[in-house]
């Protein structure tokens, strides 16, 4: 038999390699910047187009290369970083395996310029999937310019299956963010489509990540520091009543590199044991530097993963560190860092005057009485009624209509909701309603086959929902003015986030005056929120993009519409007046999908007459 075996042609090798590498416009904007680190750059740009989809340019004042060294760079397997085996145990460069470059140059167009201190001129290079289309000497300034150019162009599949603009951006923030914060001795820029998104000059870990985050993120830090054989540990952990729903703000550097390691994030938690309300999670820049012998680096550069050698004694320091932190910064829990939204006084009676609460005492209670023991079922509604004869009883003369009147079946009905009601004041005519607010979080209805209990915050939000999305897609939103602008600070980032969905919002009543830098500022809102609403609405809605990052245009649209109905949505605790419970369980039907919350919870059930009755059995 003839051999088979055939050795891939290098183009082929590299665009398989490629795949492993280059896994979308973030992947390159990593191997870039730390290429730019390791050839000890002080200066980085981050130059972005479309999401990286047509440009991604990485722009760095280092040592540069030779003429030899920028063609050979594009080999594979070729770095200037290890020599032998045993240098990848005392390793500290971000790159070793020498598979960046080539594994670009196989799926984009590439040119790079760059020229080192003792050379006057540059060496420009242009290549295209791994063939190299021209090498010539240009005039340059020291360092390394890459441009990458149509990433995937000549693999269609891998270049459709990349997701919106808006989540190729967030994945290369996330990217650089990272780099960032490892390196606050380096100074960064970054630009999309023309817009500085970041600029951050040489600083400390701290001027760093309020840099990033921020000036509203400096008073939340609390300084971690520890020194031990095994491990050095400084950085910050946020103030526990600053923790967020998501958990976008937790980095570990282990010697500067960014990792994940759900094992270490569990001894950050655990040092926040009690700190920490339900459902949130704090956040943490920690630095780790540890003897590079003493951790497996020889990780797939995709990766963010490391093994260290003494696990678990890391896991006891990390976690005792944070804790004396804490401890040392007097972070004690704040009892009322976020209200309780059931503490808060019903809106319809917020304008009422307060009306001194009345007490009845059935002086004729006998609970010996015949009446009692003969009926229980209308035990209750007796002795309420024997309380106002007796009290009527003292005005004599005084017409009374219900004294000797037949108990009916209505007013056993009604009787609860007086019970609640007279806690405030006697509801008259709403006594004849068609719905019953219970414990301020469901309304219950009549219904032919029996009843119907409504989760008033699921309807509500329903009800929003479609709403919300009618108007972004129908643009149908209405704005009231605000008499001062609205001036609102965010990171960077957040402001980029929002920018990208300003259109959206503007649909929904929104009109927005400015956005940049860390400020957005706000001329109008949609009618049916408050000024008060409006911060809470944003930053629920940044933190549901960081939680659930939408994919597509339509799940944008989506994710805002849930976002800005749960926040706006009526409050479980919030006592509703009759014609309030009306309307919300007619617009709750008026809805498209009525039976769902916009997370597909129930947003009402129904108990028929049939399961009342087997109850009774
Ligand atoms: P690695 O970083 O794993 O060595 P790369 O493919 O990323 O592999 O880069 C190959 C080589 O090209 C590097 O080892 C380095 O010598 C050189 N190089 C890459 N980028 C730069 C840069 N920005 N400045 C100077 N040298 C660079
Ligand atoms: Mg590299």
């Amino acid at each position: 038999m003839a051999d088979i075996i055939q050795l891939l042609p290098d183009h082929v090798a590299n665009q398989i390699a490629a795949g492993e590498v280059v896994q979308r416009p973030a992947s390159v904007v990593k191997e870039l910047m730390e290429n730019a680190i390791d050839a000890e750059a002080t200066l980085v740009k981050l130059i972005i187009k479309e999401a990286g989809k047509t440009l991604i340019q990485v722009v760095d004042n280092g040592v540069g290369m030779s003429e030899t060294d920028a063609r050979l760079s594009f080999e594979r397997h070729a770095t200037s970083k290890i020599r032998q085996a045993e240098d990848l145990f005392s390793l500290n460069t971000k790159g070793f395996r020498g598979e960046a470059l080539a594994s670009i140059a196989a799926i984009a167009h590439v040119e790079m310029t760059t020229r080192p201190e003792n050379r006057d001129v540059a060496t420009q290079i242009k290549i295209e999937g791994s063939k190299v289309n021209s090498q010539e000497i240009v005039a340059a300034p020291k360092g390394t310019a890459i441009a990458v150019k149509n990433l995937f162009y000549n693999i269609p599949a891998r270049r459709n299956f990349l997701k919106s603009n808006q989540v190729e951006l967030r994945h290369i923030i996330d990217e650089f963010q990272r780099v960032a914060l490892a390196h606050p001795n380096i100074a960064f820029n970054m630009y999309h489509n023309g817009a500085e998104l970041f600029n951050l000059p040489v600083s400390n870990h701290r001027q760093r990540i309020v840099g990033i985050f921020g000036p509203k993120t400096n008073e939340k830090l609390v300084p971690v520091d520890e020194e031990t054989d095994l491990v050095t540990i400084t950085g910050f952990v946020g103030k526990p009543d600053f923790a967020k729903k998501s958990r976008g703000e937790q980095f570990f550097f282990v010697n500067d590199r960014f990792i994940k390691s759900p094992y270490l994030n569990h001894a950050i938690n655990n040092a926040f044991d009690g700190l920490l309300k339900d459902k949130v999670h704090p956040s943490y820049f920690l630095y780790l530097s540890v003897n590079p012998k003493s951790i497996d680096i020889n990780i797939h550069p995709t990766k963010t993963e490391i093994k260290f050698d003494d696990e678990h004694a890391l896991y006891a320091i990390l976690r005792s560190a944070v804790k004396h932190s804490l401890g040392q910064f007097n972070v004690a829990p704040v009892l009322d860092f976020d209200r309780d939204a059931t503490m808060d006084t019903p809106y319809s009676y917020q304008e009422k005057k307060p009306s001194n609460p009345s007490i009845s005492v059935d002086a004729n209670f006998n609970p010996f009485a015949e009446t009692v023991e003969k009926n229980p079922s209308v035990k209750k509604h007796t002795y309420r009624k024997a309380d106002t004869a007796s009290w009527e009883s003292l005005y004599v003369g005084v017409e009374s209509k219900s004294v000797g009147i037949p108990i009916d079946f209505n007013e056993i009905e009604l009787e609860s909701d007086e019970v609640t009601g007279s806690l405030f004041e006697q509801k008259t005519k709403e006594d004849q309603s068609t719905t019953y607010q219970l414990h301020n979080k469901y309304l219950v209805s009549k219904i032919k086959s029996g009843m119907l209990i409504i989760d008033q915050n699921r309807a509500h939000q329903r009800v929003l929902y479609e709403k919300l999305l009618e108007q972004m897609t129908l643009k149908g939103g209405i704005s009231q003015q605000l008499l001062f602008p609205l001036s609102l600070d965010f990171s960077t980032a957040d402001v980029a986030l929002i920018a990208s969905v300003k259109e959206n919002l503007e649909n929904t009543g929104f009109i927005f005056s400015k956005m940049e830098g860390d400020t957005v500022e706000i001329t109008g809102i949609p009618f049916n929120i408050t000024e008060s609403q409006v911060r809470l609405i944003i930053d629920q809605l940044l933190s549901d993009f960081q939680n659930e990052v939408p994919d597509a245009i339509f799940s944008q649209v989506d994710l805002m519409a849930k976002s800005i109905a749960k926040s706006t949505a009526i409050k479980t605790g919030m006592s509703l007046s009759v014609t309030e419970q009306e309307s919300l369980v007619n617009d709750l039907f008026a809805c498209k999908e009525p039976t769902l919350a916009p997370d597909n919870r129930p947003a009402f059930i129904t108990i028929s007459m049939d399961e009342l009755e087997r109850k009774f059995l």
